[in-house]
């Protein structure tokens, strides 16, 4: 009998473990998709907010796709129950669907501040297409906005909403936005460059309520001015979607706990992407990292392994990275290990800021902010990732780094740092983008 995959999330994760079981399999397979929603890609969103991109280009794994891979999809339903010692799935309109192994790549959700009045009307997240549907509706030239929440998802929207014609205000309550993503020194330049492109920030405050007036929104904070606003947007952190396993046995920290293989403690039931706790490539332990490359790097490994190709996973790297008002801010992996040695640079002239990690002459950290337009910032940026990514001994280049701090590239040509990085894929294909595919996976 053909082996019976059910994949449960039709998201990034989901859809690179069909893709890769197709590839990789020896015999044919079963696959069905569990899928709550229609696939699409979340990071696309911000581009349909602005309207660059139409509704239809935000959508992945098209039905004509999921046709030639011969999966059979179960879209719009949820998985309600794991029964792991029977092997059986319960949807939450009753259907009973039997599998041999299983993914759950489920993902996350928003999860908005505990406030009164967080659930109400003109009060948004912004992780859906749903709720990127309501956003646009009501997002009109001159509507002001405020952004509850300075990290990476408010950062992801921010240019989107400045280019609807609104006028945007950050809340924060942490005492600096961008708290889990760069230091002091590169939150303040970031700060100012918004600042100075018409973006108002009140860091510091911790929301208390939101309530109507009249047809607008007033924010009310536990001390300082009140807040006006048209719209509210929450992007205040997210949760994993794993309440449905909890009488199923599998093991959830952060997220599912998986070995090397992506396979949780019941050996046939795979985690992938912001669901699965993977491990990180810097601190080799298991993390949550919410982001796109981790997630298609895990959908590669664990369908690999579904597919009976034995694949080791030696872990992603967390990339942050943004562009806010032309002004690029980017960190790479242990950027804010307290242990490291750092080097850094400011030029604040040119808005620069280059921060940089080691361990020994490995750099395991860093963080790069500067002009878009500015040359170095594109370049610099590609190469300290890669820096981060292959871990390359530097030796002397490390003190020419001390010594230099935006001369990455010296450093990075000269340790040979393009060689060591991705010979090969996360399967161990050489790195050469296979048949009409665009990129090497
Ligand atoms: C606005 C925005 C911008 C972003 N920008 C970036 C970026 O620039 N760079 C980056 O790296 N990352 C970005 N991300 C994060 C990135 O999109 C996520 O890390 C990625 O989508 C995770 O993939 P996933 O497959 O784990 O989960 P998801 O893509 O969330 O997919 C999970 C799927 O599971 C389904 N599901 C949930 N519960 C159930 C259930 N019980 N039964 C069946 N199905 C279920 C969901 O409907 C969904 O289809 C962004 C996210 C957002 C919201």
């Amino acid at each position: 009998m053909a082996t019976r995959h059910l994949i449960i999330g039709g998201g990034t994760a989901g859809m690179n473990a069909m893709r890769t079981i197709r590839e990789e399999e020896k015999e044919p397979s079963e696959i069905t998709l569990v899928s709550a929603e229609r696939p699409y890609s979340r990071m696309v969103l911000p581009y349909y907010l602005d309207r660059s991109v139409a509704e239809s280009h935000v959508f992945t794994a098209t039905a004509i796709q999921l046709a030639q891979w011969k999966v059979k999809p179960l879209v719009g339903r949820r998985a309600a129950s794991l029964d792991t010692k029977a092997n059986v799935c319960t949807l939450d309109d009753g259907t009973k669907v039997e599998y041999d192994d299983c993914l759950i790549a489920t993902g996350s959700s928003a999860v908005r501040a505990p406030v009164p009045g967080a659930d109400g009307r003109a009060v948004h997240s912004f992780w859906t297409l749903d709720d990127a549907r309501a956003v646009i509706d009501e997002i009109k030239p001159g509507s002001q906005v405020v952004m509850v929440g300075a990290g990476f998802i408010s950062f992801t929207i921010l240019n989107s909403i400045l280019s609807l014609g609104a006028k945007l205000t950050i809340v924060e309550v942490a005492p600096r936005i961008l708290p889990r993503m760069v230091d002091d020194t590169g939150g303040e330049l970031v700060d100012s460059w918004l600042r100075a492109h018409g973006v108002a920030i009140r860091a510091n405050v911790k929301l208390a309520k939101i309530e109507d007036a009249k047809d607008k929104k007033r924010l009310k904070f536990a001390a300082g001015p009140d807040l006006t606003a048209d719209v509210v947007i929450m992007a205040t952190g997210i949760r994993t979607n794993l309440d449905w396993l909890k009488d199923s046995g599998v093991v959830i920290d952060r997220g599912i706990v998986v070995d090397e293989r992506l396979r949780s403690n019941v050996p046939n039931v795979y985690a992938a992407g912001d669901s699965a706790q993977g491990r990180d490539l810097i601190s080799g332990k298991g993390a949550i990292h919410a982001i796109e490359p981790t997630a298609q790097e895990h959908g590669r490994i664990a369908g690999a392994n579904m597919a009976g190709k034995p694949v080791a996973y030696k872990g992603s790297l967390i990339i942050n990275i943004v562009e806010v008002c032309h002004l690029d801010v980017a960190s790479f992996g242990a950027w804010d290990d307290a242990k490291a040695e750092a080097i850094s640079g400011l030029k604040k002239d040119r808005n620069a800021y280059r921060k940089l990690l080691f361990t020994g002459d490995r750099m395991t950290g860093a963080i790069i902010i500067g002009r878009s337009n500015d040359i170095w910032t594109t370049n610099d940026v590609g190469m300290l990732k890669g820096l981060v990514q292959s871990g390359t001994p530097l030796g002397r280049f490390k003190e020419h780094l001390r010594r230099n701090p935006f001369d990455v590239k010296t450093a990075f040509i000269a340790s040979k740092t393009t060689h060591t990085l991705l010979p090969e894929t996360v399967l161990g294909r050489p790195s050469k983008a296979p048949g009409d595919s665009p990129v090497a996976v």
